[in-house]
């Protein structure tokens, strides 16, 4: 149940009104957004009617339930506001979100060697990309096929963090990875065949990085979101989504069906921000910029795309990697599509409010 409370309330009748919530000793969470403060009263409340809560503070403007199945993540539990993940990289605060600038994430499939990894970060960032991707455990349909490096490839990511300070993106397949997984990574990323291991869901629920979650490859957007809650309900409100195709019967032409349509869908259920991988959403790197557009054009706030320095000889996910000169040469394109769709300059001044509160909040926590 959601209870939206009138602008200007005190910070006392707030606190009245929490306090009084817990006769219905259901759990109770304050979302501070732009326009409104919301109060959620979380769990079974089906025994208790929007009357009896409207009566609790004449601040009280709305009371509302919210009828679907997935709560935290659904727009109604901010009030309709979009959420903003906002992530500390060592070149500065990099906001993803709906009113936010379009994030640029790149890198091979998996951190092969030093080199690769370093000469990727370093034309990535050239091009515009904010964050480096790359595997160090990842998830293969074959036993025998590369399983990535591991700990030693955490350590290289490390080392292009460093040298470009790029923030970096990496899967946890394992919940016993995690501690490690999470000392390198900016952000958190669940692969899509992860999307239902809810055992590491709650993990990563229980940490402070942000999250990328990728949709399960034959997930329904319900089951996706669903997922997402597992997160958020374990205290991390940090989810990304990151749509990255469903499972195709044509596997000639494309490896996967990428759900542009998805997009919007998303837009209009839930606040989280949209991330769009259209490098295994089809699996061929030919076919990626016009999706990469398509996802621009359709809402996306952040793309993630697979660049390899050469894909011919790349260990895992070659054909569908962009060369460093093609990714420069798409970010050039998207730079005229977010134009034309106007990601406007005012929207700019939205993310740099919340990320001064999010500096003042960082302070006061040290
Ligand atoms: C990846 O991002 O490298 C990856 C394995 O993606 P997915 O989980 O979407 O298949
Ligand atoms: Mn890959």
């Amino acid at each position: 149940m959601i209870i939206v409370m009138k602008p200007g309330t005190p910070r006392e009748e707030l606190d009245r009104v929490s306090q009084e919530l817990k006769i219905f000793k259901l759990t109770t969470e304050e979302i501070v957004g732009k326009y409104k403060v919301v109060i959620a009263l979380i769990g079974d409340t089906t025994s208790v009617t929007t009357q009896q809560v409207e009566s609790i503070s004449p601040f009280i403007e709305k009371v509302s339930r919210i009828e679907k199945p997935f709560k935290r993540t659904s727009r109604e539990f901010r009030h309709g506001e979009a959420s903003e993940v906002i992530v500390d990289t060592p070149n500065g605060l990099v906001s993803f979100g709906e009113h936010c600038p379009i994030v640029a994430v790149a890198g091979p499939c998996s951190v092969e060697n030093e080199e690769m990894i370093l000469e990727t970060a370093r034309s990535i960032k050239a091009s515009g990309a904010k964050f480096l991707r790359g595997g160090a455990y990842k998830p293969r349909t074959s036993p025998y096929a590369f399983q990535g490096h591991g700990e030693s490839a955490l350590e290289l990511l490390a080392l292009a963090r460093q040298e470009t300070g790029l923030g970096i993106i990496t899967e946890v397949m394992d919940t016993a990875d995690l501690d490690k997984v999470v000392e390198v990574a900016d952000v958190v990323q669940i692969g899509a065949r992860n999307m239902h291991n809810f055992s590491l869901l709650k993990k990563v629920g229980a940490q402070p990085k942000p999250v990328l979650l990728k949709r399960g490859m034959s997930a329904t957007i319900e089951e996706w979101l669903l997922a997402a809650e597992y997160i958020l309900a374990a205290g991390n409100p940090n989810v990304i989504l990151c749509e990255r195709g469903v499972r195709s019967f044509d596997r000639q032409y494309t490896r996967n069906i990428l759900d542009i349509s998805a997009i919007p869908v998303l837009r209009s259920l839930t606040h989280l921000p949209i991330m769009v991988d259209p490098s295994h959403g089809t699996g061929k790197a030919e076919l990626v910029p016009a999706m990469a557009k398509a996802a621009i054009v359709a809402g996306a706030d952040a793309l993630m795309i697979e660049v390899h320095p050469n894909p011919a000889k790349a260990l895992s996910d070659g054909p569908q990697s962009l060369t460093p000169q093609g990714y420069a040469e798409l970010m050039q394109e998207i730079d005229l599509v977010s134009q034309v769709i106007d990601r406007c300059p005012e929207r700019y001044t939205f993310c740099d409010i919340n990320k001064i509160q999010y500096l003042q909040n960082s302070v006061s926590i040290v």
